[in-house]
């Protein structure tokens, strides 16, 4: 390369970086953000922006040219998604996260600390490290415990049925699981999260090896059968990797009954997993944690802060009851990043019980949300959106057209819109008529709300993540069901 053209390519280069620039983009994202969150607020737009995929693709494609605006850019972002901070957003398990967090995940992308030994990111080490015991503490796991920060619920519940499986079938790591394989079995709750199953998949045990605990009529996995499982499991000569229990469980929010479940795996010897990724963060309000009860008696634990600590995605807390059980997962060397003769003590090297090699910074939001807000704030996002679920529920008990399918314990509320004229219809053509509101309901913009299924028909199902959701948002959300309803009916 002659000198003009590294001048030309180093102008170029120095123009993305340059800090000047950072500033004025960072002005303008900043003014557009709140501007964006104020909007929401005021449910100033459609909630879900609904269009077909190809005319998002359409215009995402146009974009991609030189020189586009920065403003342009983040305004087709706000423009074409998911209006999560709206408070008829009432959808998935996604919250609507606390503003000031957002500005600790860019802080995070710039510092771009990688963790994987704790020289590459000795901050975001120790901040990990920080909120790891904070929430462990939080939750009332005894001390000894130890954990990691991963990339999600699913990969967290992933790690933990790893270390369940290798602690209980010795040597697999190494060998792989052909001796073990036709013996080896998952017990989890019988509406458990999808990733439970894929774990069992992917562990190489085969998914029809990731048994159902029955469930009561609470949804919760019932205690004496799951004894009698296991006694019947060991009589088959099966071994059991690990029980997998919910707090909360996705489909109903419902929590088990953990220290019940506790005594029964000790007494067969079996690893308890307690995915907590969705309900753990009852652990900071009075009027809730009782649901938690027993959770310290788990082997294993997730928990999700991009659901209830309502964080941006993605942090996942992973607890081990006994710190040592984080290193079972991925029983290898790395001898260039994991140095037996390192100047520190490999627990402070995240990397050795993580999927991930690099891995994002992703506790500074937390810590930094935590540090300014002070611990309430988590205590006050449970008990709104746990209590507002609780109003909606109390609602839907005194209108003659909602009909409720649970009785919320955490935020998640599952129910049918059944008008007069539909009453007594069959369950299937009731069934088909959530499918049809719920469409036209979503891509009215006017709320979001999910579909659910409910002993084997069609249902609706929300969660309240937004703690500005509140009572004027169930008032609206029954005068547009009545609306939608009304025109179905009409064109039938
Ligand atoms: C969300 C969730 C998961 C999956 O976590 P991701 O972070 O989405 O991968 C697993 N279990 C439960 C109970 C959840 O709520």
């Amino acid at each position: 390369m002659n000198q003009d053209d590294y001048n030309a390519l180093r102008a170029r280069i120095e123009r993305a970086y340059a800090p000047a620039t950072f500033d004025k983009h960072g002005q303008t994202a900043v003014a557009l953000m709140a501007e964006f969150l104020n909007g929401s607020q005021h449910s100033a737009n459609a909630v879900l922006n609904w269009r077909a995929p190809t005319s998002n693709i359409e215009e995402a494609q146009a974009l991609l040219n030189d020189g586009a605006d920065v403003g342009e850019l983040i305004q087709a972002i706000f423009a074409h998604g998911q209006t999560i901070h709206d408070p008829r957003y009432m959808g998935h398990q996604v919250p609507a996260p606390v503003p000031m967090s957002a500005l600790f995940e860019a802080v995070s992308s710039l510092s771009n600390q990688g963790m994987t030994v704790y020289e590459m990111g000795p901050w975001s080490s120790a901040v990990e490290r920080v909120m790891m015991q904070t929430l462990g503490e939080q939750l009332g796991l005894t001390p000894g415990f130890g954990g990691i920060l991963t990339s999600g619920g699913s990969i967290a519940n992933l790690t933990a049925l790893l270390t369940a499986r290798n602690i209980a079938l010795q040597g697999t790591w190494a060998n792989g699981i052909s001796e073990g394989r036709d013996k080896a079995v998952i017990v989890a709750h019988g509406e458990s999260h999808y990733s439970v199953e894929r774990a069992a998949g992917i562990l190489g045990m085969g998914t029809h090896n990731c048994l159902k605990a029955a469930l009561d009529e609470h949804s919760k996995i019932d205690v004496a059968k799951l004894d009698e499982q296991l006694h019947s499991l060991r009589a088959q000569g099966k071994t059991v990797i690990a029980v997998v229990a919910a707090a909360c469980s996705t489909r109903t929010g419902s929590y088990d009954p953990l220290r019940a479940i506790a005594r029964v795996c000790k007494a067969h010897q079996v690893w308890l997993h307690v995915d907590a990724a969705h309900g753990a963060a009852a652990a900071f309000s009075d009027d809730y944690r009782h649901y938690l009860e027993g959770i310290e008696e788990a082997d294993s634990v997730v928990w999700d802060a991009h659901k209830m600590l309502f964080m941006p995605a993605l942090s996942t807390y992973l607890f081990y009851r006994k710190s040592a059980n984080q290193y079972q997962a991925l029983n290898q060397s790395a001898s260039y990043l994991f140095d037996a003769n390192a100047m520190l003590s490999e627990q402070y090297n995240t990397g050795l019980g993580t999927l991930e090699c690099t891995k994002r910074a992703a506790a500074f939001s937390l810590w930094a949300t935590w540090a300014v807000h002070g611990k309430q704030l988590f205590a006050d996002l449970v008990n709104i959106t746990y209590g507002m679920a609780r109003t909606f529920a109390r609602h839907m008990l005194q209108h003659p057209h909602f009909q409720l399918l649970n009785e919320p314990e955490a935020n998640v509320l599952v129910f049918r819109y059944v008008p007069s004229a539909l009453r007594g219809a069959d369950a299937g053509v009731i069934g088909a008529f959530q499918v049809g509101l719920r469409k036209r309901l979503i891509e009215s913009g006017e709320f979001y709300i999910v579909p659910a299924v409910d002993r084997g028909h069609q249902a609706l199902r929300m969660v309240i993540m937004n703690p500005l959701t509140s009572e004027a948002e169930f008032a609206g959300l029954s005068a547009a069901l009545q609306r939608h309803a009304e025109q179905m009916l009409a064109q039938n």
